[in-house]
């Protein structure tokens, strides 16, 4: 498994996650942010463990999120 932590509030909607990781990513239209699917919230940071088969593509989203909002951990 691994864990994505993404802190949601300093995502600028640029939709570069959207669109590399689209099974785990999907832009709020309401505010423009992207939404982290399946995850929760606590203080700010939305978290979610998802399935080792995911990390290549959320590793590449997290290096390509200009504001480097989007950590993944192996666990
Ligand atoms: S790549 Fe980063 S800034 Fe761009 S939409 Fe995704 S989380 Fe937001």
């Amino acid at each position: 498994m691994i864990t994505i932590i993404y802190r949601r509030n300093k995502c600028i909607g640029c939709n570069y996650c959207t669109e590399i990781a689209p099974q785990r990513w999907q832009m709020n239209q309401k505010d423009g942010k992207s939404n982290l699917i399946g995850s929760k919230e606590k203080k700010g940071f939305w978290t979610n463990k998802v399935p080792e088969t995911e990390f290549e593509m959320n590793q590449k989203a997290a290096s390509s999120c200009p504001v480097k909002v989007i950590e993944i951990r192996k666990i």
